[in-house]
């Protein structure tokens, strides 16, 4: 390719509104352009690397027995209402009518759309298991788009589907979808780790987040320092045994504390370790109060709150919400003489002696509390977010965080959808049975960003040699030169004919200009056609280690072929 042929827009400054790495590189680069807010179209270049991707993807997805179709964006309400997920889905999902005022929605995913194929049309069991995927566009209105291709709202996903008869094919399955999303991202070159993670709205079971490591990543990964162990933190269990103070337990105080309110402010003014304060949280479950307890040092992590409780919705009451259950503000609740709320406490508040809770009234705290004793609990479970240092649940090690971008999700949904849209078949003794369900996703274009963020220098982007949009950026530096302008061509020419993918810079650019935006590319070789080419000698430079070397131009092929 002719650079004069195509469209590559660099830019020298880094756009205003790009905060993050890879958002500045891709469209500095000219790989990207945003059309609206978390709507971008994909340039040449853009385009060439986002097949690349795909073509990993197709290769692993096929060789994991997945069988490629294609289904359409736009859907029919019927079908999100078969599942109820017209209701629940929220405002994320796009919805438009047509001429005849009937509801569609842009497809956000497609469990809806191929579990109706797949009723229809798959009626024994002699047909499962099935598994279906497709690369395609998905919209979703999100909240915040951000940080260009991470968070759009149209971007590319591969989604697969799989329809099983039993758990153990289902299992069977996942793993080996689980092995390809692995190879994957191995053959992308990401620094990944498969995490388990929560199963939220989709209502799954199993399932683990594919999560690249990187500090602009939204999600929290605990793992382990010496075991492979690595979870959602929203998700990671707390397996840790709390020492109890081995003290007497003294009399039950009330103490006047004026304006002291959060966790830190009782601690020191009572001087007291915030591990012996009893941090009061009063949550909204399905319409009903419930108190969570947990120690002063430690967060409640809402999400097991919800499944502790089998709960729909989990939310903090608002402040005059907690007014009107407890007769008081948020930073005097506590569990003592509650009568209609239900208390529910962290394991290490089991732990605490003496310890320092509110006395639902205005600027009084309760000091010498003693759970169990001073007030009744429900239950005693895992309800915080684990913290770095606590012991890593396999037993193994000790936990660490790091941050993640997740790219990819797989999740065993079971019954979810094939219930609900009665997605059944006939087992070995024509029994009507209801298929079970998995469903694969990878973000692809969210996935090119990652690659971006972990792929760079100062001066730009440094491809792997297997997603650069080409592999040989070839740099005639001044095309007047008669000699630079026939080397340049003769390479460009033998280099095509030996099914070298180049790219030649025609352009009549300074040379500065030229290298510049070479380095922003990042093409892997760059070859430079400069003084030297009435010698027949040409620069090649590699762009990730700086390395250069002088080469006769009928050595090129041979040189290429060791590089890449
Ligand atoms: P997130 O928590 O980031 O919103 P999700 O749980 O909504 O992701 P899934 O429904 O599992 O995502 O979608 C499958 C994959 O699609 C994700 O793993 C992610 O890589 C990608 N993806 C999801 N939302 C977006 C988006 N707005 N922009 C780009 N990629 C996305
Ligand atoms: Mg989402």
């Amino acid at each position: 390719m002719k650079q004069s042929m195509t469209l590559i827009p660099t830019l020298r400054e880094i756009p205003a509104d790009a905060e993050i790495t890879s958002h500045q590189l891709l469209l500095r680069a000219g790989y990207i352009r945003q059309n609206a807010s978390g709507v971008y179209s994909y340039l040449p270049l853009g385009k060439k690397v986002l097949r690349k991707i795909e073509e990993i993807i197709r290769e692993e997805m096929d060789h994991a027995g997945a069988v490629e179709l294609l289904m359409p964006a736009l859907q029919q309400a019927e079908l999100w209402q078969e599942s109820g997920r017209w209701q629940t889905y929220g405002s994320e999902l796009m919805r438009l009518n047509d001429r005849h005022g009937r509801d569609f929605a842009l497809g956000a995913t497609h469990e809806e759309v191929i579990t109706s194929i797949i009723r229809d049309e798959v009626k024994s069991y002699k047909k499962l298991p099935l598994v279906f995927y497709q690369i395609q566009n998905k919209f979703r209105d999100e909240k915040r788009p951000r940080f260009g291709l991470l968070r759009g709202r149209e971007f590319m996903m591969k989604d697969a589907y799989s329809f099983n008869a039993t758990q153990e094919s289902l299992d069977e399955v996942y793993d080996r979808i689980f092995t390809a999303y692995s190879n994957i991202f191995t053959r992308c070159g990401l620094d990944f780790r498969a995490v388990i993670a929560d199963s939220g709205a989709m209502g799954g079971k199993d399932t683990h987040e594919f999560m690249v490591l990187s500090d602009v990543g939204e999600d929290t990964i605990a793992y382990s320092d010496t075991s492979n162990y690595a979870a959602n933190v929203e998700m990671a269990p707390v397996i840790t045994s709390y020492e109890k103070m081995d003290e007497p337990e003294q009399e039950l105080t009330q103490v006047h504390t004026p304006n002291i309110k959060t966790i830190d402010e009782v601690s020191a003014f009572l001087n007291v370790e915030s591990s012996n304060c009893i941090k009061s949280l009063l949550f909204k479950v399905d319409e009903e109060y419930v108190l969570v307890l947990v120690r002063g040092d430690h967060d409640v992590n809402d999400i097991k709150v919800k499944n502790v409780l089998d709960a729909s919705v989990v939310e903090l009451a608002t402040p005059e919400e907690t007014k009107s259950v407890l007769g008081c503000t948020i930073g005097s609740v506590g569990p003592i003489d509650l009568d209609e709320v239900t208390v529910l406490a962290d394991h290490a508040v089991a732990s605490i002696t003496n310890g320092v809770c509110g006395a639902n009234k205005e600027d009084y705290h309760f000091i010498n509390v003693n759970p169990k004793r001073d007030f009744p609990v429900a239950t005693f479970e895992d309800l915080r977010f684990i913290q770095e240092g606590d012991p890593s649940p396999d037993g193994e090690g000790i936990i660490q965080f790091a941050k993640g971008i997740e790219v990819g999700h797989v999740f065993k949904l079971g019954s979810r959808y094939s219930d609900a849209m009665k997605a059944t078949y006939l087992d070995e003794n024509g029994r009507s049975q209801t298929m079970l369900m998995g469903s694969y996703g990878i973000g692809v274009s969210r996935t090119l960003a990652a690659v971006v963020e972990q792929f760079n220098d100062e001066k730009g982007i440094v491809w792997p040699t297997n997603l650069a949009p080409f592999q040989v950026h070839l740099i005639p530096i001044n095309i007047k030169n008669e000699d630079q302008k026939t080397v340049g061509n003769d390479l460009y020419n033998e280099l095509k004919s030996q099914r070298f993918d180049v790219l030649m810079d025609d352009r009549q650019e300074r040379p500065g200009v030229k290298f510049a935006d070479s380095d922003l590319i990042g093409i892997p070789v760059r070859i430079t056609v400069g003084k030297k080419a009435s010698e027949g000698i040409v620069e090649v430079k590699n762009r990730k280690t700086g390395e250069v070397f002088e080469v006769n131009k009928e050595e090129i092929v041979d040189l290429l072929q060791k590089m890449l």
